[in-house]
């Protein structure tokens, strides 16, 4: 084992070793472990739990003026573009994504804490006129102690994505980070202690989903979840909440469909798709994975997105040229593996990838090579199971109803991107497709006012938005007697 110090995890504000496991955090570029922790035990989700709710009751942070939290919070902003070389080369070496994408994840996370630091400052109780001899105020008040579970493909985005409003809000905040990437919330937690978020108002507890993941979900002084990963885990979650009557925010997979149409502007629109597919290595919940293009251009079209998935430079994700990094670990990528093995036994062809890549800076790494099907129905497996991986399945479409009814048949519905210069054909096809989010000439853009989230087995609720802060409070209604 590399001689590496273990690192100490936060209990309610305390940063101490967990009592659970030893594990590596491991370069998925080289196999090589960066980072070495003990996890935490029950016995320390038990304490920060415990802890948390004290803070939230006597730390004065929930009693805070909006404008006050929010001076705070803007300074976690502050100190993550103060920080934002160090912390994007670490996202780089917890995860493997490239250092152009792990820079931009960054930014996108100071980006959220200054929104919703600034949505602090707005939130505002209403009050509405007299309907009798009364008037009345609706106003919302924090919950107690939230939890925010996330996955490893984005942490950073993800975890500040779930800690800036729950903040804002006035809450105190246990964070689950996915196993193989515990080192971005730690993070956090250490530049919201300096920016003056009062101690045991945030906890992280690393370790396994299915025990301390668990244990928090059922814990009763939880009173929400905030929960970003799989479709399995997510009902599991919810199955836990409803018990409790607990509310739960679930932001699930994807198969996301990229339907292009013959009026697309084809240079715009094979680039989009590549980046839709390719980009974090296919390890999106967002990723373009089923493609729909028109049969007049499918040939064209495929040819020239095959150059390109084909020229994509996959490599080392220190160098600012790479395109493409590893996958998170050797299993996730022998899953995938399995998957095009699946497609090819379906009856799909591979036009490209569908190998590791070799040769020097690939052999202990978890590369894969772009990789596109095609041949196959939407109903095939592969085309309706989330790989979550670089693997995209390319169909042509011959109607209109043709491809709404496919692109709306899966049980996922969380994005969907159409590609055309007709306004009105993209317009219809927009509000035809069912999915949280719609792409028009464009893919995977984000902006944290707009609200995301997914419907059906994508999940439920929304976060960002103005609005992303009030599923951290409840809200009550006020009768005033005249
Ligand atoms: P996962 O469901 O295995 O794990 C997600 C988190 O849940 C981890 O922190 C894990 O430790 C924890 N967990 C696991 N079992 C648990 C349990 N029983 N109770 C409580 N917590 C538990 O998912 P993953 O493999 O880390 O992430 C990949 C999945 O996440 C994909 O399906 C992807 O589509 C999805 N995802 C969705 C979004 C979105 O916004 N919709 C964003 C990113 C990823």
């Amino acid at each position: 084992m590399a001689n590496l110090e273990l690192l100490p995890i936060n209990v309610a504000g305390e940063w101490r070793l967990g009592g659970g496991d030893v594990y590596d955090s491991l370069y998925p570029a080289t196999g090589e472990p960066i980072a070495r922790l003990r996890a935490a035990s029950l016995a320390d989700v038990e304490e920060a739990i415990q802890r948390a709710d004290h803070a939230f009751r006597t730390s004065g942070w929930a009693q805070k003026l909006p404008h006050e939290r929010a001076a705070v919070l803007h300074r976690v902003a502050q100190l993550i573009r103060e920080n934002a070389e160090r912390l994007a080369q670490q996202q780089r070496l917890d995860n493997g994504k490239p250092i152009s994408e792990t820079r931009a994840l960054v930014a996108s996370a100071a980006g959220t804490f200054q929104f919703f630091a600034a949505a602090c400052e707005t939130l505002e109780e209403t009050i509405t006129p007299s309907r009798g001899a009364f008037v009345t105020m609706s106003v919302h008040e924090p919950m107690g102690v939230v939890a925010a579970i996330t996955p490893w493909n984005s942490p950073i985005a993800s975890e500040a994505q779930k800690l800036a409003p729950a903040l804002a809000a006035g809450n105190a905040v246990v964070v689950k980070p996915a196993e193989v990437t515990p080192l971005m919330a730690l993070e956090l937690a250490k530049l919201c202690e300096e920016a003056g978020v009062p101690r045991g108002i945030v906890s992280v507890l690393p370790g396994k989903g299915s025990v301390i993941g668990d244990a928090i979900t059922k814990h009763p002084l939880v009173k929400r979840v905030s929960f970003t990963g799989g479709t399995t885990t997510g009902k599991h979650i919810a199955h836990i909440a409803a018990d409790k009557m607990m509310p739960v925010s679930l932001e699930l997979g994807g198969k996301s469909p990229t339907m292009v149409l013959e009026d697309a502007d084809l240079d715009h629109a094979v680039a989009g798709v590549l980046y839709g597919i390719f980009s974090s290595s296919g390890e999106s919940c967002i990723a373009g994975s089923r493609l729909f293009v028109a049969r007049s251009i499918y040939d064209e079209f495929l040819t020239r997105l095959t150059e390109g998935a084909a020229a994509l430079r996959v490599g080392d994700p220190a160098s600012e040229r790479t395109q493409m990094g590893p996958l998170i670990t050797a299993r996730h990528r022998e899953g995938i593996e399995r998957y095009v093995e699946l497609g090819v036994s379906e009856g799909g062809r591979i036009r490209t990838g569908g190998v590791r890549p070799h040769g020097a800076g690939f052999d202990n790494g978890y590369f894969y090579t772009p990789t596109i099907l095609e041949g196959l129905g939407n109903q095939a497996r592969v085309t309706q199971e989330e790989i979550f991986g670089p693997v995209l399945v390319a169909m042509p479409f011959d109607t209109e109803e043709a491809l709404i009814e496919q692109a709306n048949d899966s049980i996922y519905a969380l994005a969907a991107g159409v590609w055309s210069r007709d306004f009105k054909r993209a317009w219809r096809l927009g509000r035809a497709v069912q999915a949280g989010t719609v792409w028009v000439n464009t893919y995977k853009q984000f902006s944290v006012s707009t609200p995301f989230g997914g419907w059906r087995d994508s999940g439920l609720g929304r976060e960002k938005g103005r609005e992303g802060i009030f599923q951290y409070m409840e809200q009550k209604s006020m009768y005033w007697g005249t």
